[in-house]
């Protein structure tokens, strides 16, 4: 499994763009090419993918954590560039979108093989959860449902290896401590205290960030 993160606060490649936002792609085995949100402003998503050799046409599936504008901004730009890409929107989701395949989502599901969604949590968002080698790796927009009940919630499909994206305002930080991968991204509000407290499996996250387990 590889993720590699097209859009964050941060920027860790020359030539990438850093911006208030988050998007990454998830290359799993016998799977197509899922986007997990796609950032504030859509001409900065396509100019990192450009960057990163990510083509939009090869994305098969587009998972949308919640409607926020940094998460579903750059939404209408990818389907412009990919009109046959499938959608999986939290039930919340409000905005007006048309393509061939939309699920809404509510429920824990398997979007994909080896591709698990939390369900919307705290009726506004959900968060992936993929099988990897070494156990589930639970991949964040925002985490405003928290982080504890997004771990709870992904720990149902068994046991969890790693997360990865945005924290928010999560500080209780012993739910972290099972967990042999950390990468705090995007909107983490208590970033260094996490990094410190977690130097030895904590991970900096940036656009251009290749995640392969
Ligand atoms: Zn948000
Ligand atoms: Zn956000």
């Amino acid at each position: 499994m590889k993720l590699t993160v097209v859009y964050d606060n941060e920027a860790k490649k020359p030539g990438l763009i850093a911006d208030w936002g988050f998007s990454c792609l998830i290359e799993a085995q016998d799977t197509q090419k899922i986007l997990f949100d796609t950032g504030a402003i859509g001409s900065i998503l396509l100019h990192n993918m450009k960057e990163l050799k990510i083509n939009p046409s090869d994305i098969g599936i587009v998972v949308i954590s919640h409607s926020h504008g940094d998460h579903a901004g750059g939404l209408q730009d990818i389907m412009k560039a990919n009109k046959d890409v499938e959608l999986y929107l939290p039930q919340s989701f409000w905005g007006v979108i048309s393509t061939k395949k939309i699920t809404k989502i509510r429920e824990p599901m398997e979007i994909y093989h080896g591709i698990l969604t939390t369900g919307e949590l705290g009726g506004m968002e959900q968060s992936l959860v993929v099988n990897t080698d070494k156990g589930l790796l639970v991949v964040t927009g925002c985490s405003h449902p928290g982080v504890g009940n997004i771990l709870d919630a992904a720990a149902r499909f068994g046991k969890v290896y790693g997360i990865i994206g945005g924290f928010h305002g999560f500080h209780n930080f012993d739910k972290l401590n099972p967990l042999s991968l950390i990468c705090p991204c995007h909107c983490t509000q208590y970033k260094s205290a996490i990094k410190r407290l977690f130097q030895d499996r904590c991970l900096d996250c940036g656009a251009g960030l290749v995640l392969e387990l």
